[in-house]
Parts: C-alpha cells; structure tokens; sequence
C-alpha cells in the first residue's frame, strides 16, 4: 500500500534583486528589536509662562519696529537666536546709551524702579516684560524693608533678576552661599528675606539656616518667593529620579534653573548630562542605560524639548548609535 507523502507548503520566492543575496525560506526574520531603554518625560518642563509671555511680547513688538531688549531675554541660544532673526537687538543693562532702537524691552527677570527710570531719563521707551511672579517678589521684598527689616535676597549675586531685587534698596545683601552671612549687619538688626524665583527650595533652606546660625540676635522674616513653575520642575524632577539611572536636561549653559536641575540629579546619585540641542545628545552616553528621563529649564523652548525626546526615541530604537 502507498504511504501517502506528508504535505508541505512550498514557498516561491521572488528572484533577489541584482547584488542582493536572496533570502532563505527557512531562516525567520529576525523580531523587532527591543527599545534599548525607556524615555521617560517629566510631568512639569520646560518654559514656565513667564518666559513664554516675554517671548510672544518681544515678537510682537519686534513686528511693530526696531526693539532692543535688555540683557539677554532668557538665557538660552535658540530663543535669543530666533529673536535675531527677527531683528531684535540686545543691549547690556549697563551700555543701554548703545541700544539703537528707542524701544527697548526688560526681560521676564525685571529691573529695578532706578534703572526703569535711569532708562526713560535717557529717552527710551520702555515695554516691561517683567514676569507677574519676579513683580510680587519685588513687592515681598519692599514690604519687608518698609516694615524695617533690612534687605537680603538669597540668589546669585550678579544675576540679573537679584540685581533688580536688591537695586532699589541700598545695603541689601544678596546670600549665595553660607560665608556670606558674614556680610549680614550686626547681629540684632531685623532680617527680611526673601529668594530668587529660580533657587532650588533645598537650597533656599539651608542659606536661611546659614543666616539664623550667623545672626541668633536678629528677629528674621522670610518670604518664600521661589516661583511655582521652578518648584513643579524640581518636584517632578525628584519624582524622575525615582524612576531614571540616566538624565538629560535640556536648557542654556548660562540658565540658572537648567543648571540646578542638572546638579540636583547629579547629587542624587544619577548621572545627568545639559544640553541646548538635540544634536548633542549622545549614544554612547547612554549605553546600559535601563530609563532615561527628560526635564528642561524654564527658558527651554517645547520645539527644543521635542526634538530631544525624539532623538532619545531614535537611539532607544537603535536608529542612531553611538558616534
Ligand atoms: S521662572 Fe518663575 S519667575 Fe521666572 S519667568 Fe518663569 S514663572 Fe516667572
């Protein structure tokens, strides 16, 4: 009796293309590769409405005629680049005579009520983008000093925002780190404090500890003036970190606020790189990496964030390797 053959499937494969090897009907292709990590985005990033707004004030203007803002409107390239392209001018706070147009813009930091001034004596325009949150702090702090508290703003010296804070009251002393309490008045005068809006809050505590520890004597009133955009970044970020072996922070080099999110990962033990483009990210980098978070300053345009996120989807995806 005939043993009827097994049945089998044939499969006809088409010719190979001229120079391709032709495929075999036996070997599976091989499955999708996994992602190599996982990108996980902050719940709070990138720009805060203060910047967004001075932005959208400083395109607007600009499309109305020449305008020179004063200083840097936030400290990152790309938004000062497309400003540029706009034909938005900078000026110095300290060479305004040199600004070209008659309007001239202060930034989302501030100013103080004596440089305003100085800047109209000098015949200028001025258009105030000063963010509603740096205003209130301006008003904790004259509060405090019209109490009769003497002024001391815990924030970087030199920075532009403390510079407003601190120019209409003279003898104020800005605290940056714990040896400059030593800069305090005498022990027993009353100490009104208050905080750059972009000082981590861990930061702020310990400056304050440094003041009290300085000045037992002294009656002190603190006025948390941290924004809450900064705070959202800094608790989402703590929250990133519970989760993430590696960070990338997207911002300025000369941001403040960018800087601190990259310094806080690195104190917690994670490693954490600052970037202002997505080119810079690189694969190698993150190689063994099993979560890679995201976070980005308060100046970091959401374009800049996006492109970012992609790239890291790019090299999770072993689209881009390491150069
Ligand atoms: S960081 Fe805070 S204070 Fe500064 S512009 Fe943004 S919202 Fe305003």
């Amino acid at each position: 009796m005939n043993t009827p053959l097994p049945r089998r499937t044939i499969r006809i494969l088409p010719p190979p293309a001229a120079g391709l090897p032709r495929p075999s009907a036996l070997s599976p292709q091989p499955p999708p590769l996994a992602p190599r990590f996982r990108v996980v985005v902050a719940s709070h990033l990138g720009m805060c409405f203060g910047v967004r707004d001075a932005l959208a004030a400083a395109e607007r203007l600009a499309a109305l005629g020449p305008l020179t803002v004063l200083g840097e409107l936030v400290h990152n390239p790309l938004v000062r680049e497309r400003l540029a392209a706009r034909g938005v001018g900078e000026a110095s706070l300290d060479t305004l005579p040199g600004a070209t147009a008659s309007t001239v813009m202060v930034t989302a930091h501030g100013a103080s009520r004596r440089d305003l001034a100085a800047w109209r004596d000098a015949g200028r325009q001025i258009e105030d983008g000063t963010c509603p949150l740096v205003r209130l702090a301006h008003g904790k702090l004259a509060r405090l000093v019209g109490e009769g508290f003497h002024p001391v703003v815990v924030g970087r010296r030199g920075h532009v925002e403390v510079r407003g804070l601190t120019g209409d009251h003279p003898g104020a002393v800005v605290v940056e780190e714990e040896a400059d309490a030593t800069l305090l008045p005498p022990d027993g005068t009353p100490l009104g404090v208050v905080s750059q809006t972009t000082q981590p809050a861990e930061r702020v505590a310990r400056l304050l500890e440094a003041i009290r520890l300085a000045r037992p004597g002294s009656p002190l009133r603190f006025v948390d003036t941290v924004c809450q955009p900064t705070k959202d970044r800094q608790r989402a970020l703590r929250a990133l970190l519970q989760e993430c072996d590696a960070v990338v922070v997207i911002g300025g080099r000369g941001s403040h606020n960018t800087r601190q999110l990259a310094a806080a990962a690195e104190a917690a033990g994670v490693r954490a790189w600052h970037v202002e483009r997505p080119e810079e990210v690189d694969a190698a980098w993150l190689v063994g990496a099993r979560a890679v978070g995201v976070t980005a300053g308060t100046s970091t345009l959401p374009e800049t964030v996006d492109a970012v996120v992609a790239r890291l989807h790019a090299i999770a995806a072993g689209k881009e390797d390491a150069r």
